[in-house]
This record gives C-alpha cells, structure tokens and sequence, in this order.
C-alpha cells in the first residue's frame, strides 16, 4: 500500500524538473528560439520545470529525423517491433511512482489514479506488442490472377496530445504507430507533458535514433508545421473539437489521413430498474475521476422520474464521502484543476448554468483545501433542473460538473440523448437486457458501458461518433489506420490480350 509519506518523499526528489529539450535522432536538444516555457504544480501554483518553446525549424529537424529512420523502422521484423514494445512497457513499470508523482504534481491528479493510469501505459505498449505480429497481407487467389494485398507503413506521423492523462494518451499514440512500423513526431501539451518527457528520457538508450522524436511548445507555434510539413504522411490528434478543425484543414494541404480523438458530453442512463448505489457511484465517479477532465466522462446524467428522489439522495450521500485534498495524498479522490484557464473555465460554466436557471445541487463553488490555499481546487458540483438545450447540458465543461436530466419514454430519451454534436460515450443501468441492448443500439456514440461506467478494456476501440471525432484508439483497427493497402496483382493468363492485332492467348481476356 502505497502511504503519503512516500509519494511526499518522491515528489521532494522530483518536484524541480529543470529544463527539458525536444528529444530529435536520439538527442536532447534546445530550441532554436531559446524560449522556453515553464510548467506549473496546480496545488500550489509554483513552476515544477520547463520545457522548450518549439518552433517550425525545430518541427522540420524532427520531422527529417523521422523521415531517415522510416526505411528501416518499416523494414524491421515484428518481432524486433514487439520487442521495443515490451522494453517501453518495462521501462514504464519500471519507474511507475516516479511518472505518476510527476502527473500529480502537473496535473494534479490524485496518485491513485496516476498510478492506475501510468500502470495501463505500460499495458497499452504490451497489448500493442502482440499486435505488431497481426499486421499481415492478403491474397486473393482467382483463376487467372493472384492478388497480394500488402500491407506498409505509412510513414512519418505527427501525433498531438492532450494535458488531461499524458501518460495513456502518450501510449495510446506511440505503441500502435511503432507496431506498424511508422516512425512518430509527438507533440505533448505544453501545459503537462514532463512525466512524458521523463519517460521518454529513461527509454532514450533502447529508442533507435529517430523513431520517436518528442517537440514540445505552443499548438499554434508547432501544429501548422507539424502537420503541413510534406513528408508527415498522417496526423493522430486527441485533445478539443476546435483545435481538431483547425487540424483537419493542415491536413488537406497535403491530403494526409487524421485520426481524430475529440470531446464529448456523454449521457449516462439510469432507469427504473437500475442498481442504485452502483449507478449513483458511477455519476460519482464520473464527476470526480480526473476532476472530471476526461472526455467519457458521463456529464448528462438521465434519471428516469420513478427514481429521481432516491437517486439524488444516494448521489448526495455518496459525493459526501468524497475526499478532496492533496493529490499527493493516496486516500484523495479529488485533486485540482490542471490548469488556472481550466479552473476559470470551469467556474465560468458554474456562473452560467445558475444563469440559465438550473439549480446547484451539491457544490458549485471553489474548494477550500487547508495548506493549498493556492490550489485550483472545485468542488464536485450538481446541478437538477437543468434543460436539455442549457448550455450546461449542451457543453463540454472538463470539470467536476455533472448536470441530472429527467427521462420518461424511451423514444423521447433517445432523441434528446442524441441532440448533441459530440457522441463519444455513455452508460446505461437497467437489469433488463433487451432493454440495455435497445438503448445502447439506439445511442450515437462510439462507446456505451451497461452497468459499468470507465469500463476499458483491452483492445476495445475508443473514439467517436459525430464531432467527437473519426478513427479508434486503442485497438487492432489503429495499427490499420497507420498502414496503406498496396494491391500486386499477378497476372495467371500470359500473353497478349489480343487487342490490336496481337493473337491472343487462350483466356487471356478474362479479368474481374
Ligand atoms: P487542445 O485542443 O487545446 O490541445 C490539445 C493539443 O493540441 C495540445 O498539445 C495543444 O498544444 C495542441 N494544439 C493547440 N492548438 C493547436 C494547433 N493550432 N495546431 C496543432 N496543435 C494544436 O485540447 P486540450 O484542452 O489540451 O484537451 C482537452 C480536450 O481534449 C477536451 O475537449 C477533451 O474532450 C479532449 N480529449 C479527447 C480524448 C478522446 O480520446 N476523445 C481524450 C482526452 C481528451
């Protein structure tokens, strides 16, 4: 069991990060612009570390980096490919406390859940390790031809995360593009990104030079020559709706293919016959997993109107126990907002859903930690009485904010589940399984957990329908989307066809 006095310990070893450089051919590197930009601990506002301020000489240096290890990283055996895997695998493992403490200290996630989530970081590359042997050809066998559809890496990618869980999302980008072959350009955010850095730091000597190369700083500073430079042959991107557009429009300077992992205000359905206490836990869960920065998070919460009493005094006696405080702390469940734009985003959403007339239920104000009178605390907020056209219930808030809708008839419940840009995931709690089954068809949206919210899975596909965005993570599906399909067709019937004065060979016009 993991104690506070030893997460203290570590994070007094790690908590001044000195300056990190961008990681290009197997070297750290300063910037060309000599800026650099400092990060933050949002407990106590003081700067961890920084980074480099990137800019578009220091993006065509990785990307040339990328382009000269391609030939061979493309040649390489799978084996080779799932033997890197394993190694990052390990080297993640291998110093999980120290990378979840320094998520905690720059995102201000609680160290459980750092742990858990640097702990399936590890798991992502293994899973993706065995996969590296599943990237196989085709044949077509036909009468008069053979068909061999190939299977080849795409090329240099261009990979852009998000701040909220750097270390899965770092993961989920770098292990299917390495499974296929590819060699990567990773932009982390530049708010939270030095549990990557230091990551990447650790696994540099088993790193052939040039396969993973890491530039940090602005997204509009690096984005635009990232994903417009001519020899980047795809883009992953994860982070907000917006930036998302602005990537897809990169993209189609040079028609490169995106994958696209964006928002979401995902409707958790609780029915008649649902399990209370196991559905009101997921709402709190779902309200204070991350402080609510995850793009699943369940934040239209419907309640069928039989059970909305109980189920709003079970939601409000558990949030009660709910302990907020120091991230650091392993009995904390919720920590700070990662970022003071988040915290004022957050309660900027806070002001305008009272505006808009809902009611705040529980929270609703900044929270008051003893010892981290600077920290970006908020307190796990509910708002009832919300309509579904309020922007609350219509938004992507990425804060402990959970507004409760009220639901009758399927069909009506459906309609309003789907009125919204984003379909990225939902659950649903009923113990009737043609019920569950019914709604779940009846959902658009990437992802639907019966009777289990945050669910994941190994090798289940994670993504989007709608705004949320196109392509999947975390599957056998993603190593696909990093490769391109080239068709060899052998030709069986020999000879001329017999088209212009040619005699031509028995069956040699045959062709389908
Ligand atoms: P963001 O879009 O602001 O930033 C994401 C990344 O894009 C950062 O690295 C940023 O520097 C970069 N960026 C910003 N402007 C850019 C530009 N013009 N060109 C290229 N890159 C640019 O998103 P965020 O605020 O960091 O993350 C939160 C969002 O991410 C939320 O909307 C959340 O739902 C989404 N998200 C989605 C998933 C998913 O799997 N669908 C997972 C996590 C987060």
């Amino acid at each position: 069991m993991l104690t506070l006095e030893q997460t203290q310990k570590t994070a007094e070893k790690l908590r001044s990060m000195g300056t990190y450089g961008h990681f290009i051919n197997g070297e750290w590197v300063n910037g060309h612009s000599g800026k650099t930009i400092d990060l933050y601990d949002p407990t106590t506002r003081k700067v961890l570390g920084s980074i480099q301020a990137g800019d578009p000489s220091d993006v065509a240096r990785a990307v040339d980096a990328a382009h000269a290890a391609f030939p061979a990283w493309s040649a390489s055996s799978a084996l080779e490919r799932q033997r890197l895997l394993l190694a990052l695998g390990e080297v993640m493992r291998k110093r999980q406390l120290d990378y979840a403490v320094m998520d905690v200290l720059n995102n201000g996630k609680p160290i459980r859940e750092a742990m858990g989530h640097t702990g399936h970081a590890a798991d992502i590359f293994d899973y993706y390790a065995g996969a590296a042997h599943q990237l196989k050809g085709e044949v077509l066998d036909q009468k008069d031809a053979t068909v061999i559809v190939h299977r080849e890496a795409i090329g240099v990618v261009a990979q852009i995360i998000p701040w909220n869980s750097q270390m899965t999302m770092a993961a989920l980008k770098l292990a299917p593009a390495l499974a296929a072959g590819c060699t990567v350009v990773l932009k982390p955010a530049e708010t939270v990104c030095l549990a990557v850095l230091e990551f990447i730091k650790d696994a540099a000597g088993i790193i052939p030079p040039g396969v993973i190369n890491v530039v940090t700083g602005y997204g509009a500073d690096v984005g635009e020559a990232l994903v417009t430079n001519p020899k980047v042959r795809k883009v992953s991107f994860t982070g907000s709706r917006d930036t998302g557009a602005k990537i897809i429009q990169y993209a189609s300077v040079n028609i490169i293919p995106q994958t696209m992992e964006l928002g979401g205000k995902s409707a958790n359905i609780i029915c008649e016959d649902a399990d209370l206490e196991a559905a009101a836990e997921s709402v709190v869960l779902s309200t204070v997993a991350n402080k609510g920065e995850i793009c699943f998070a369940g934040t239209r919460t419907f309640v069928h109107k039989n059970i909305r009493e109980a189920f709003l005094d079970t939601l409000a006696r558990q949030l009660a126990n709910v302990r907020q405080g120091d991230p650091l702390d392993p009995a904390t469940q919720i920590g700070p907002q990662s970022s003071s734009i988040q915290f004022d985003r957050v309660k900027a959403y806070i002001e305008l859903g009272r505006k808009e007339g809902a009611k705040v239920a529980i929270g609703g104000e900044a929270a008051k930690v003893p010892g981290f009178e600077d920290g970006l605390f908020i307190q796990p907020t509910i708002f009832t009485d919300v309509d579904h056209d309020m922007r609350i219930a219509q938004e992507e808030i990425f804060g402990p904010v959970t507004t409760i809708l009220e639901w009758e008839d399927e069909a009506e419940l459906l309609a309003r589940v789907n009125d919204n840009i984003f379909g990225l995931g939902g659950g649903v709690w009923t113990q009737n399984l043609a019920r569950a089954h019914r709604i779940s068809r009846g959902m658009e949206t990437g992802i639907v957990w019966i009777n289990r919210y945050y669910n994941i899975r190994s090798g289940q596909p994670l993504g989007g329908y709608k705004q949320s965005g196109f392509g999947r993570d975390n599957c056998l599906d993603t190593v696909l989307d990093y490769t391109l399909q080239k068709s060899v067709v052998i030709n069986l019937a020999e000879g001329p066809l017999g088209l212009f004065g040619a005699a031509a060979a028995p069956g040699a016009g045959a062709h389908h």
